[in-house]
């Protein structure tokens, strides 16, 4: 017998119907002497209607009342699932946030878990029944009402995790695991059975939106094994683990993720002297624009170039910023492009294989792609290219690397 917390998302419990199929899912589960300890989300499109209900009042609603607004749409989904349990004769229960002992900070609309409380759980699960929780919100010391920030009900179900001990935190969502890139942009790309978290949390970051990025911290710090799932459709998804994969036949890359957000921007024949990083850096970040790439190149007269990405809706912004720069400093130009588009490889393979790098530089080099900017961390690889050359690279890299769904053979 385990304990699993199971999740599910807005798509999941998306209609009557759909909470009906969750209930005979859980239901089962139940049935074959597991613990189970639901957290659900918002039916989908709740969250977005609540917030566009606030905003027809005020432009500047108060942080306050936006967390009691948006944590109903979680509270309504609590008490239609365990109606539908009930209807099936299981004994279920639901448990706002603070009902189940979910202790926050007071960071209204972005709170964090600082406590969970979790004996009025205990005390359902020892009488045999399911408990139901509302994923997203929580209560602060003052016993205001607190939600976590978009997508929060993953964060809920793994913290739910982390303090009951669960075997295993399962995300129930639409897609059916976490793939090896984006199956829009390569349809030969591959469901992995196992990634671990510092490679989820690369990719994460790197736009594969499956699960909320504080979720999977949160998981890799309290070793809380994690599985992607499909509601929709039976499989075992995707785990993500602490344990790496050693085996000879596993490949090098994990994944690529990409991200089209990108912008880039560079100043041109500064002073080659202390402290010139710092003052074009200062009034970027002073302007709250969060830099990524950064590359700086020494030319033979004693001048240098600097140039930096961007989000592409900083991008604007940046160049102001680095114009008024250029003066100050004599700089002889800024350029700039939102054209771009970085491409990375994640893999934890990467630490003890060689060759990496110069293979995709290779990979891009015969499609004819121009590499615009390059960083490199321990397991990741990425590079700014062209934002039209997207599919071509990232299909020709996860080709290369032995990264395709191997076709079915006639
Ligand atoms: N309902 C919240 C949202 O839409 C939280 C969640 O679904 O995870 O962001
Ligand atoms: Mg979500």
């Amino acid at each position: 017998m385990a304990l699993y917390v199971q999740k599910f998302g807005g798509t999941s419990v998306g209609s009557i119907e759909r909470i009906e199929h969750v209930a005979d899912k859980v239901k089962s589960f139940h049935q074959q002497g597991h613990q189970i300890v639901v957290a659900v989300s918002a039916m989908s499109g709740e969250t977005n209607r609540l917030i566009g209900l606030a905003n027809d009042i005020s432009e500047h609603p108060t942080p306050r009342e936006m967390d009691v607004l948006v944590s109903t749409g979680e509270q309504v989904t609590i008490a239609l699932l365990s109606m539908a349990l009930q209807k099936r004769g299981v004994n279920a229960r639901s448990f706002t946030g603070w009902q189940a002992g979910i202790k926050t900070n007071s960071s209204y609309m972005k709170a964090r878990i600082e406590d969970i409380d979790t004996s009025a759980m205990r005390a359902q699960l020892d009488a045999g029944g399911v408990v139901v929780v509302a994923g997203f919100q929580g209560l602060d010391g003052d016993n205001n009402i607190t939600t976590l920030g978009r997508g929060g009900s993953d964060t809920t179900g793994v913290a739910l995790a982390a303090a009951l001990g669960a075997d295993e935190c399962q995300i129930y969502t639409d897609v059916d695991g976490v793939y090896t890139t984006d199956p829009r942009v390569v349809p030969a790309a591959r469901r992995m059975e196992k990634v671990t978290f510092e490679e989820m949390l690369e990719m994460a970051s790197l736009g594969s939106k499956v699960l909320q990025i504080r979720s999977v911290e949160f998981a890799g710090k309290y070793k809380v094994p994690l599985r992607v799932l499909s509601s929709f459709k039976d499989g075992n998804g995707t785990l993500i683990t602490m344990e790496e994969d050693n085996s000879v036949e596993n490949p090098v890359i994990s994944g690529i993720a990409f991200n089209r957000d990108e912008a880039k921007v560079t100043i041109k024949g500064v002073p080659d002297i202390p402290g010139v990083a710092s003052k074009i850096l200062v009034p970027i970040s002073d302007a709250n624009i969060e830099v990524d790439m950064i590359i700086q190149n020494v030319s033979a007269d004693g001048t240098t170039d600097f140039t930096f990405t961007v989000h592409r809706n900083d991008y604007q912004n940046a160049l102001e910023i680095l114009r008024s720069t250029a003066n100050e400093l004599d700089a002889r130009e800024v350029t700039g492009t939102d054209d771009i588009c970085k491409v990375s490889m994640v893999g934890v393979g990467m630490r003890s294989h060689a060759g990496v790098a110069s293979k995709m530089f290779k990979t891009l080099a015969d499609e004819n792609i121009n590499i615009l900017a390059i960083t490199t961390s321990e397991i990741k690889i990425s590079v700014v290219i062209a934002e039209k050359y997207l599919e071509l690279a990232v299909r020709a890299l996860h080709s290369v690397f032995g990264l395709d769904a191997e076709e079915e053979t006639a």
